[in-house]
């Protein structure tokens, strides 16, 4: 056994339309038919529903107004700084319609981790959300790029800034006027090569790099999801018993990670299913949202399905009406499946896996399974491929572990500007995801460990080389490491060893309360300058010197071990 190949098929994939024209002009076989009134977008506050004529006007709207104002087209890249809104797609589809690329960026982001994703991703216009616009103006200014060129996705309170334009003024400017822009035209294959999205990611090791990922990719993921046929069989109709009209999701995974990105908003808007826009995760006002829209479909992250299982609002809360339900973005234990099958009886459970690098998915749990095998990242989906590389070289064979390496139509290209990592990464179509996988004769991928440095927390990434070179900032600190520790709810969270500046080193040992105050400073440097999934909430651990190899790589396996000791010791 060399390679690992899904059994199951799909048709076609246009690789000569943007993700907007494939959305919202065309039609596909894998593609349900819509009945007319069943919204697309409902926005989860007010209930207002948004169907398919209304996107696609305000995109065509947004697009000739930006074409207008800043002559924004081809693979000019297009900022959005916000928490999920019902003009996110329509954002998104107006820059595709003009050629340009989308670079999604978290809300929660400090100032200077915006810098580094505009500066990184050369990024021309921001749509902000007002409640960010403090820190969108801060990056703005910071990277000489024109305070002009933000635009507001929402309209200001009365308090708030008022001298932007926001995105519902543009639409209407883009409707009233004569058309200006050219939807653009790919030849065939373009798609393949046209970027759509600029994502951030870590990779393997390093610095959050932008992923170069095109049209083809996007819509390749969708219609590979969606399918469900085996090879050689002609293609039947789309998956009734996951998805039926009518069907509602909610859409609370960040739209600017590529799993709500690409599975929750283009895969269920594809599928025909009504997507509810929550802007923020506030696990009880949640589950009123999952029962005021009367939620059947639930894409989630592990640690929200720890407070599915273990909160006690959970109880008061009717979750009959859930069918369907993915975890993905870190692992799902065995016993929390178990209890989640208790809180939601009548769904579908498993799982989904896979990674920026890989827009988005490469494997999810079966159509033919009701539960998804326990602790199995499900099967790889149609046109994927697989390798497990043993750590001599080799090829694995079923149930043997190694790092999974994958290629399929949904890849992405390479990191923008950055050929060591796309080296390291990309290879030949394939990727190295970083993950230490077995697969089982079933076709069940089992992922064992995280071969890469970067910790998942909450289904987030944190990069230790980001945090470590904040904190070589710190005046007393000589050198750090920073690494995972396992935590119920998070998944992980991180932990840095460091060892201090002689100075610091001696006071702290003469004085451990004086440690404590150093510990503390050390937490705050990174708290005041960091998004919060990224704070040290495993702590500061002082060390005589930390363990490098000869060549000065961190052995941070070693250090990952003893953290887990430490931790289990607390
Ligand atoms: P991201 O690019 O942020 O989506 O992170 C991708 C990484 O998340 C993968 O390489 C895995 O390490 C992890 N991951 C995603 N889905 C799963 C899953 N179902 N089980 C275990 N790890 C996962």
């Amino acid at each position: 056994m060399t390679e690992f190949h899904s059994d199951l098929s799909c048709p076609p994939i246009p690789d000569d339309v943007s993700t907007a024209q494939f959305l919202l002009d065309s039609h596909h076989p894998t593609r349900p038919l819509r009945s007319g009134n069943i919204p697309w977008l409902i926005e989860d506050k007010t209930g207002r529903t948004i169907g398919y004529e209304e996107l696609r006007s305000r995109t065509y709207g947004l697009a000739n107004a930006m074409h207008a104002r800043w002559g924004i087209g081809n693979d000019d890249v297009v900022c959005i700084f916000s928490p999920n809104h019902v003009d996110y797609p329509v954002v998104i589809w107006a820059a595709h319609r003009l050629g340009a690329i989308v670079s999604c960026a978290n809300p929660a982001y400090m100032m200077d981790e915006l810098v580094h994703q505009l500066a990184v991703s050369k990024s021309f216009l921001v749509i902000s959300h007002p409640d960010f616009i403090d820190t969108a103006l801060a990056a703005v200014r910071r990277c000489n790029i024109s305070t002009d060129n933000i635009v507001l996705i929402d309209s200001p309170a009365a308090d708030g800034p008022i001298h932007f334009s926001t995105v519902s003024h543009l639409i209407l400017e883009g409707l009233a006027s004569s058309a200006s822009f050219l939807d653009i035209k790919l030849a065939p294959g373009e798609g393949k090569t046209k970027l759509a999205f600029l994502s951030f990611s870590s990779g393997t090791t390093g610095k959050p790099k932008a992923v170069a990922i095109p049209h083809y990719a996007v819509i390749a993921n969708v219609i590979q999801m969606a399918a469900y046929h085996k090879v050689n069989e002609p293609y039947t109709t789309w998956d009734k018993r996951r998805f039926r009209p009518g069907d509602i999701a909610a859409g609370v995974l960040p739209f600017f990670h590529i799993y709500g990105l690409v599975v929750n908003m283009h895969w269920l808007i594809f599928c025909g299913i009504s997507l509810v826009v929550i802007p923020k995760f506030n696990f009880v006002e949640f589950l009123k949202s999952i029962d005021r829209h009367k939620v059947t479909h639930l894409f989630l992250v592990p640690s929200q399905v720890v407070l599915l299982c273990k909160h006690p609002a959970a109880k008061n809360f009717d979750l009959s009406r859930i069918r369907f339900f993915i975890s993905g973005a870190a692992p799902l234990s065995p016993e929390l499946t178990q209890q989640l099958i208790k809180v939601i009886p009548n769904a579908s459970i498993g799982q989904g896996y896979g990674m920026t690098e890989t827009c988005a998915t490469i494997s999810m749990i079966p159509v033919s399974q009701h539960i998804g095998t326990f602790g199995s990242a499900g099967q790889l989906i149609p046109e994927t491929t697989a390798r497990v590389v043993k750590a001599d070289g080799t090829l694995a064979g079923y149930d043997e572990e190694g790092e999974l390496h994958v290629t399929g139509p949904q890849m992405a290209l390479r990191y923008t500007n950055n050929e060591e990592a796309t080296r390291e990464t990309f290879r030949d179509g394939w990727v190295r995801t970083g993950d230490q996988v077995k697969i089982s004769r079933s076709g069940e991928i089992f992922v064992v460990d995280r071969l890469k440095e970067v910790m998942k927390v909450r289904g987030f990434q944190v990069a230790p080389a980001e945090l470590e070179g904040h904190l070589l900032l710190h005046p007393d600190i000589a050198d750090v490491c920073v690494v995972g520790v396992p935590d119920e709810y998070s998944g992980e969270v991180p932990l840095a060893f460091v060892t201090l500046e002689q100075r610091a080193a001696q006071k702290a040992k003469a004085n451990p309360e004086g440690g404590d105050e150093l510990k503390k400073s050390i937490i705050k440097h990174v708290s005041d300058t960091k998004v919060h999934y990224k704070w040290l909430k495993g702590g500061v651990e002082f060390i005589d010197t930390i363990p490098k190899n000869p060549s000065g790589k961190l052995l941070r396996r070693h250090l990952r071990d003893k953290a887990k000791e430490i931790v289990a010791k607390r």
